[in-house]
């Protein structure tokens, strides 16, 4: 999807000093296919770039190269310094990085402020710490003894999706790094502005030249990268499709990777739960981000015993969210990213329309002041939804709701599971016994009880079935970043049997 079908006015105003950034330098090559980054609330074009040609492609994986023998043999603790020293830059420069990700994104800065560069600063410096502290094994084997050390993977690949720009670059590049690999990010089309921004910070805070570098890139170029024999392992985040075409290509090679992909995740609310904790975990579940969540929990099972206060909740905070100029701090709810987008979601609301479900609030698309071109669609919640409804089954990334009834355990436990997805899940009651025993039965990867969303870099976050393979954050992403080598030390003569 990129964002190029309907341009009204160019202003540049966040155009990068060139393209790609690699070997510790922006590089341009105007041969590639120009990629267009539009402000999703005016649909001005804010900077142009060029896809990676053959020629970027090679560049990139020699600075790669030569950053990872440098960096590989760097201890630790020096990667440690220079990961903390970029985390403590991204929180300085905060504000600019929020106000540029709030311009290719559309979300508004009131999220941007604390929730994109803010988050990959606390990946950066939960790496930092696990880069000192992370020591491999000593085994005695009586006599003689064993040792197992933690080895870099080589040149990982990261594939950006277009909802977390800044932040999906920062929690692959931490663990990667924290490892040391070296990394060629590649961004969405459709957000590809940050990630040089990150680049550029990595370099300041001293990282050696060719360990981090950013190459833009169309489907095409990013397909060549994945095959390229150098690169080691691929770690994409984005949807389902893609995750099975990239697969398909690393595991020929078999390639070391990781898969974060879609969702359509459960939220189920029990009837002894505090409806109101449930209604505001069901709302960030499903509005934030104007609803591109990987993990958003956009099946709402509630108790038929409290849905009806349920949902005169939901619809009175629903109905005040403040939607507009994503650059004024006041707004609540942004534009959708992409004029595509914004067709997909608007066409899934006329699909759970003429499915039978009922429009509970929102599914229009509300003029903003000013930003008459804005790709704004209302926060909308369906109700009457039945599972096997296309909402109700297919991921829409974007600010709709189903909310489901449901009166027996077992029975919501089921339809919850019943989905392709595995992504996130959660429980709202106050019987702890009942939150995990539920919980225990949830084919999810990320699961809260009492609360939704919440992910802090310390807790491994990715999916079960198919919403991927592998884990970001927490000590887990350590692993899947580096390969155990064991040694055995032999203390005595070697004996043979002949
Ligand atoms: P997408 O799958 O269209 O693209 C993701 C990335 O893959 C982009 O950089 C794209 O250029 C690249 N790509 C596409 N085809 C490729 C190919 N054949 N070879 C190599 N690279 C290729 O996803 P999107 O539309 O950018 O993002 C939305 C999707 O991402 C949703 O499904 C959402 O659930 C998912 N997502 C998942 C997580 C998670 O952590 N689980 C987080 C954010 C988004």
């Amino acid at each position: 999807m990129t964002k190029t079908d309907t341009l009204t006015n160019e202003t540049l105003r966040a155009q990068p000093s060139g393209s790609h950034f690699i070997g510790g330098t922006y590089v341009e090559d105007t041969t590639g296919e120009e990629i267009l980054s539009l402000y999703p609330a005016t649909q001005e074009v804010i900077a142009r770039v060029h896809s990676a040609t053959p020629s970027i492609v090679d560049k990139a994986v020699s600075a790669a190269r030569a950053g990872f023998a440098i960096w590989r043999s760097t201890a630790p603790s020096e990667r440690s310094r220079v990961l903390r020293k970029a985390a403590d830059l991204m929180r300085e420069r905060n504000r600019e990085l929020s106000e540029l990700e709030t311009l290719d994104t559309g979300k508004p800065l009131q999220e941007t402020l604390v929730a994109d560069a803010a988050s990959g600063a606390e990946a950066l410096e939960y790496f930092a710490s696990v880069a000192a502290t992370t020591n491999g094994e000593h085994i005695d084997l009586g006599g003689s003894y064993a040792m197992t050390k933690r080895e870099p993977l080589g040149i990982c690949l990261g594939l950006g999706a277009w909802n977390y720009p800044i932040q999906i670059a920062a929690w692959k590049a931490a663990p990667a790094l924290a490892a040391g690999n070296a990394m060629i990010f590649k961004p969405s089309e459709v957000t590809c502005l940050s990630a040089l921004k990150l680049a550029e910070i990595f370099r300041e805070a001293g990282l050696p030249d060719g360990v981090f570098n950013v190459v833009q890139a169309n489907r095409d170029a990013a397909a060549t990268l994945v095959a390229h024999p150098e690169i080691a392992k691929v770690s994409l985040t984005g949807s389902v499709p893609t995750g099975k075409k990239v697969a398909e290509k690393a595991s020929s090679q078999l390639k070391h990777m990781s898969l974060e992909l879609g969702g359509k995740s459960p939220i189920i609310v029990f009837e002894d739960s505090d409806i109101d904790n449930a209604v505001a975990a069901a709302m960030n579940g499903n509005f934030y981000s104007t609803g591109q969540i990987c993990s958003n929990g956009t099946r709402v099972f509630v108790h038929s015993s409290i849905k009806a206060e349920f949902l005169k909740r939901l619809k009175e905070r629903t109905e005040k969210i403040i939607i507009g100029d994503p650059m004024n701090e006041d707004t609540q709810l942004g534009p959708l990213v992409s004029k595509p987008q914004l067709d997909k979601v608007m066409d899934y609301i006329s699909v759970g329309q003429s499915e039978g479900a009922v429009l509970f609030t929102g599914g229009n698309r509300p003029q903003v002041d000013g930003l008459g071109e804005g790709l704004f669609v209302a926060p909308t919640v369906f109700t009457e939804v039945k599972d096997d409804m296309r909402i109700a089954c297919e991921e829409i990334f974007g600010p709709v709701m189903c909310v489901l009834d449901f009166d027996g355990e077992a029975d919501v436990i089921r339809r919850a599971n019943d989905t392709e997805f595995g992504l996130a899940a959660a429980v709202f009651t106050k019987d702890i016994q009942r939150a995990y025993r539920v919980i225990d039965q949830l084919e999810a990867g990320t699961c809260w009880i009492n609360n939704y969303n919440l992910t802090p870099v310390e807790m491994p976050f990715g999916g079960f079935k198919n919403s991927g393979i592998g884990r970001e954050n927490g000590q887990w992403a350590l692993d899947q970043y580096s390969q155990v080598k064991s040694i055995y030390v032999e203390m005595g003569d070697v004996e043979a049997g002949w």
